[in-house]
């Protein structure tokens, strides 16, 4: 994976899971980004210490920036520490991949569940896309900070699921029943078409990306990808985009999957 394709890159949830790997990938490729970001609700705090470890490897290269995405005035401040590492460049890659499932059918789910996980897997990345739109169109307006072929200069990539799908519920369903989860990350879907055509004329790609079922806290022990394979093929997906792949929902290895 040519990860030197992004001069920057922002991920959030980057403590554990695949925000974790994200990062770590992205660091140790042979072409490392000039800067990596590492979003992380509470980088002190137990949960952020594997990537605070992965960060002190990588002094030069990763800051990890405390940032809570249900918190705008935490979004506000992760800008701000972002926008000063920044300087003149822009941001070219933002990752939208911190997410809740709390789980739950027709009976169990409530307005709670339905509202906070909402909040987490929509308001969330549509706040941080908001307020780092500025770096990412700076990056679009630098000559050749994207790959040329993609005719695009800056990316979104939100971090969907197969679940999302609602025309594979039918399928999907009796598996995962997850209300909340699933409603949320159908209107991810849908924000990312909305940003996709809203973007376009600044050159930035929005896509929706699933990353395959993943061993992580989220997807369980009997999930069947490891985070290594398929962090690996996001990446390669990501660097892979062309315009025509904006305002879609694509899987860790590239294929469309239906809305
Ligand atoms: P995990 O539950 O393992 O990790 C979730 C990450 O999101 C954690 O770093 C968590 O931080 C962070 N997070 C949650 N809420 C917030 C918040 N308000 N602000 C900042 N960070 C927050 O999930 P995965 O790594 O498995 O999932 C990553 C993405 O992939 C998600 O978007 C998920 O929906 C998607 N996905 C995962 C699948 C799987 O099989 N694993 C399948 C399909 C999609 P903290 O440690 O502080 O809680």
């Amino acid at each position: 994976m040519d990860a030197g394709i992004y001069n920057s890159v922002l991920v959030t949830g980057s403590n554990r899971g695949i925000g974790l790997e994200l990062v770590r990938q992205l660091a140790e490729s042979p072409i490392p980004p000039s800067q990596i970001f590492a979003g992380c609700r509470d980088p002190d705090g137990p949960r952020g210490k594997a990537l605070k470890d992965l960060a002190q490897k990588h002094l030069n290269l990763i800051t990890v920036v405390p940032l809570d995405t249900t918190d705008p005035a935490s979004i506000k401040e992760a800008s701000r520490v972002v926008g000063s590492k920044l300087g003149d460049g822009g941001l070219s890659l933002l990752i939208n991949n911190a997410a809740l499932n709390i789980p739950g059918n027709l009976q169990e789910a409530g307005m709670k569940e339905m509202v906070d996980v909402y909040i987490t897997n929509v308001v969330g990345p549509m706040l941080v896309s908001k307020e780092f739109l500025p770096y990412m169109q700076r990056s679009s307006a630098l000559p050749g900070s994207w790959a040329a072929k993609s005719g695009s200069k800056a990316a979104i990539i939100n971090v969907s699921s197969l679940l999302s799908s609602i025309e594979m519920c039918r399928v999907t369903f009796s598996e995962a029943c997850m209300y909340p989860y699933r409603t949320s990350k159908a209107a991810l879907n849908m924000l990312t078409c909305c940003m996709a055509e809203e973007l376009k004329t600044d050159g930035i790609l929005v896509t929706a990306l699933h990353p395959g079922w993943v061993k992580t806290e989220m997807g369980g022990p009997q999930a069947v990808l490891t985070p290594i394979e398929s962090v690996s093929g996001m990446l390669r997906v990501i660097s892979s985009l062309t315009s025509k792949d904006s305002g879609t929902l694509l899987n860790w290895e590239g294929n469309g999957i239906p809305w």
